[in-house]
């Protein structure tokens, strides 16, 4: 029984501990934007037919001045719990259509959008702002959105994408078949782009992998939709997807996210390759 009591003492501590860091954790990223403590890295999307970069994608990166770099995936739920998000999110937009134009190419660039920004009676202000303000043509922007987007209340949410469209800014369905219901939201609403999630592409050397994809292609030629593979890691993923007819491919094989302007004495390369390995 003592032996019980004392289990749940520590049990109790370890909660403790965690609800402590979370509230640190909080504090810390309330403050990150006025210390310009965020960055976009940047990964090139391109022509899987000509090797091209036709594209890119902004990867927002938190650097912490003691946890050094942190990812999204450590930060954006709680960003969205507390709708952090929404500035952060206007931020990376304002950033990345300004980084646009630094590249000095015409290539897009795609930036992604938490269901909790695009809920946000503004949100479609804060795109145009973005773009006025940097002088990024409409068509060159894409935003990246995932199905917890399409969950909300669908009138609204409808109404915001037609707006989005009618502005000329691409819209790409990301991380596609991993939820529950992808198919249905093709269906209702006509997306620019459908992004095939990585975990497909990581397996697409099984045969059975590789008819879900070519499906998948299939289905965004038949819809006029782009098809852009996540995560390609190696030449043989690549020639699958060229061989399956995928227009656009993203991965580690053609380049990491980094920096526009690598700084000065931070090999971003070393820096990703901490975070990821
Ligand atoms: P995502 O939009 O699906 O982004 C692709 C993720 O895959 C990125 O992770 C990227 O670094 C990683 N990746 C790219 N190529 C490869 C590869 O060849 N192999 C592997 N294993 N991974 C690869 P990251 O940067 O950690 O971002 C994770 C997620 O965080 C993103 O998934 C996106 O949903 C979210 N996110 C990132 N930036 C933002 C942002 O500015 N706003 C919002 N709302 N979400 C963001
Ligand atoms: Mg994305
Ligand atoms: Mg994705
Ligand atoms: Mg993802």
């Amino acid at each position: 029984k003592a032996e019980g009591r004392n289990a749940f003492r520590f049990f109790d501590a370890a909660m403790d501990a965690a609800v402590e860091e979370r509230e640190r954790l909080e504090l810390d990223l309330r403050g990150a934007l006025s210390r310009d403590e965020f960055m976009l890295h940047y990964q090139p999307v391109i022509d899987l037919e000509t090797g091209q970069v036709i594209g890119r994608e902004a990867l927002l990166r938190w650097r912490h001045p003691v946890r050094g770099l942190v990812s999204p995936g450590e930060f954006i739920p709680l960003a969205e719990e507390t709708r952090l998000i929404v500035e952060i999110g206007a931020w990376a937009l304002r950033r990345a259509c300004a980084d646009a134009l630094a590249f000095g190419d015409k290539a897009r660039m795609a930036v992604n959008v938490s269901a909790v920004q695009f809920g946000q009676p503004g949100f479609a202000h804060t795109v145009l702002a973005a773009l006025c303000a940097s002088g990024l043509p409409a068509h060159r922007l894409e935003l990246e959105i995932t199905e917890t987007v399409l969950m909300q209340d669908a009138e609204s949410l409808i109404a915001t994408l037609m707006v989005l469209r009618d502005l000329g800014v691409s819209i790409a369905l990301d991380d596609f078949g991993t939820g529950y219901s992808s198919l249905s939201y093709l269906r209702r609403f006509p997306f620019d782009k459908i992004k095939i999630d990585r975990s497909f592409i990581a397996d697409i050397a099984n045969p059975e992998t590789a008819a879900i994809v070519r499906a998948i292609v299939g289905l965004g030629a038949s819809l006029g939709m782009r098809v852009t593979a996540e995560g390609v890691e190696t030449e043989a993923q690549a020639a699958i997807l060229r061989n399956e007819g995928c227009g656009e491919a993203q991965g580690y094989l053609f380049g990491r996210p980094a920096p526009l302007a690598p700084a000065v004495g931070c090999p971003d390369q070393a820096v990703e390759q901490r975070l990821y390995g």
